[in-house]
């Protein structure tokens, strides 16, 4: 598929291929809020299943998901802001949503592993050798839980990953400019402390990076969308919708599957 880093209105996804995946079996599409057919506050490509939309709505927009992937079945969990992971290890015949997961990993092809997002980071790794595959909910509990190594963990040995080999994307999320942390004495560890930006501004994406070099993921392998959801009104944001009003958004979502064969 083709992408576009900076797509108009109607585009559903921002950001299609990424250089280091393309080529590759690897697909991974990182969807914008437009292109379904969901209504404010939902508006329009909302996959978001427990957050008030009509569920033919969101039924619908999960298949036009499908086939802007060209896959027949999504995996795709209720994310609790957890450390769960879920290893998909038989064949997807329709979508699946599994409950209280922040992680999905497969080395199965054919399914769309599903993050789904108002601000948070979805973190897709690719593991070219192995041919495996993963999609990471990271939050700042995520963050804080350290989500994305112990994923990275779990692939290397559920499935013999070497951290060299990962390729690491990580999608459009709450920026530097946004993510404001009043409260990050309590709820931020002190390792963060350097990632502020300034007086209580935290640079999450950075944060990520650092957990996955730390993990053994080379600099060179990890590649940033770099747009913030909450700056951009091409994206759910619950940061933006809180401001606005009751916080009531949808889910846009990001993807990566293996190809079959
Ligand atoms: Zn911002």
């Amino acid at each position: 598929m083709t992408g576009n880093m900076h797509g108009a209105a109607h585009q559903k996804t921002a950001t299609g291929d990424f250089l280091a995946l393309s080529g590759a079996r690897c697909r991974c599409g990182m969807f914008s809020r437009h292109g379904g057919v969901s209504n404010e506050p939902y508006a329009s490509l909302n996959v978001g299943i427990h957050v008030g939309d009509q569920p033919e709505a969101v039924f619908t927009n999960r298949q036009l998901v499908r086939e802007t992937m060209g896959i027949p079945a999504l995996l795709s969990a209720r994310q609790v802001h957890g450390q769960g992971v879920y290893c998909l290890t038989e064949p997807l015949g329709e979508d699946l949503e599994v409950d209280g997961f922040d992680a999905l990993v497969t080395n199965l092809p054919d399914v769309g592993l599903t993050i789904q997002q108002a601000d948070c980071q979805a973190v897709l790794l690719f593991d070219p050798r192995c041919e495996v595959i993963a999609a990471v909910h990271c939050g700042w509990r995520g963050s804080v839980l350290r989500i994305v190594p112990q994923v990275v963990e779990v692939m290397a040995r559920g499935y013999g990953t070497i951290a060299a080999d990962l390729q690491a994307v990580i999608s459009p999320s709450l920026g530097p400019c946004c993510a404001e942390f009043v409260n990050f004495r309590s709820e931020l560890p002190p390792g963060f402390h350097e990632f502020m930006v300034r007086d209580k501004y935290f640079d999450f994406w950075r944060i990520t990076q650092a957990q996955l070099m730390a993990a053994g993921v080379a600099e060179a392998h990890i590649q940033t969308a770099g747009h913030c959801t909450c700056c951009s009104d091409d994206y759910f944001s619950y940061r933006r919708a809180t401001r606005q009003g009751g916080g009531q958004t949808g889910r846009n979502c990001s993807v990566i599957a293996l190809a079959g064969n």
